[in-house]
């Protein structure tokens, strides 16, 4: 389905009539002070194959900023890089994480793109942070109650007094024990709400190589969050 064109008039003391882009998606007219709604709609008309042929240019050039913007031909995921492809199709973006490659079909703005990948990336770490946490909770004996994904700047988790753990969906871009660690650390949160030796104590029980993925995220934090 294609995202329809608005079109935003801007009466001018001018004697001309401009056309101009704003975005993909909307049009602005500049029209001399006083011209009717008809002028304009016939104006619209007359012009619509340049407004077809010049959106699509852009659009193009669109595409190409989706490709700076995931910047090589592979995506992080769960610490590998993953071959990623993108394939040119009418149809609004598609984005498909196969065995072997994660998949971008379609056309349209860079940030639909990027909105779309997201909101893949967030829905593969609710589903692993969940599946993660049943695990250690279990060998805590700790009761959670909610598991939700987050998008915080500064933060890789988070562990809340009512038993809601909160974790950066962008962990997932880490490798599985560094994502186990990050589980285990707010999991221990649930028995001992502090950092004290006998809570690093408890972490070092169900993750004893800790330290290193407690590095791994120290030395990647500005790379991966946003
Ligand atoms: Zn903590």
């Amino acid at each position: 389905m294609e995202k329809a064109i608005v079109i935003q008039v801007e009466y001018r003391k001018r004697r001309s009539f401009e056309l101009k882009w704003i975005n993909p998606h909307e049009l602005r007219v500049r029209a001399p002070l006083g011209t009717s709604k008809k002028v304009i709609d016939q104006l619209i008309r007359d012009k619509d194959s340049w407004i077809q042929r010049s959106r699509k240019q852009i659009l193009l050039r669109e595409l190409e900023q989706v490709k700076n913007y995931l910047k090589s031909d592979t995506i992080q995921f769960m610490g590998e890089a993953v071959p990623f492809h993108w394939e040119k199709a009418l149809h609004p973006f598609r984005f498909h994480m196969g065995e072997e490659a994660f998949v971008l079909t379609g056309e349209g703005a860079s940030d639909e793109a990027q909105a779309l990948i997201e909101q893949v990336y967030r829905d593969q770490a609710k589903r692993i942070f969940k599946t993660r946490v049943a695990v250690f909770a279990q060998q805590l004996g700790v009761h959670v109650n909610q598991v939700r994904v987050k998008s915080q700047k500064t933060r890789w988790g988070s562990c809340s007094s009512k038993g809601n753990l909160n974790f950066n969906w962008h962990a997932i871009i880490a490798p599985p024990e560094v994502v186990d660690y990050l589980v285990v650390h707010e999991c221990c949160h649930l028995v001992q709400m502090n950092h004290s030796k006998e809570f690093w104590a408890l972490v070092e029980t169900l993750c004893p190589n800790y330290r290193k993925y407690r590095k791994w995220l120290k030395n990647h934090d500005t790379q991966i969050l946003p």
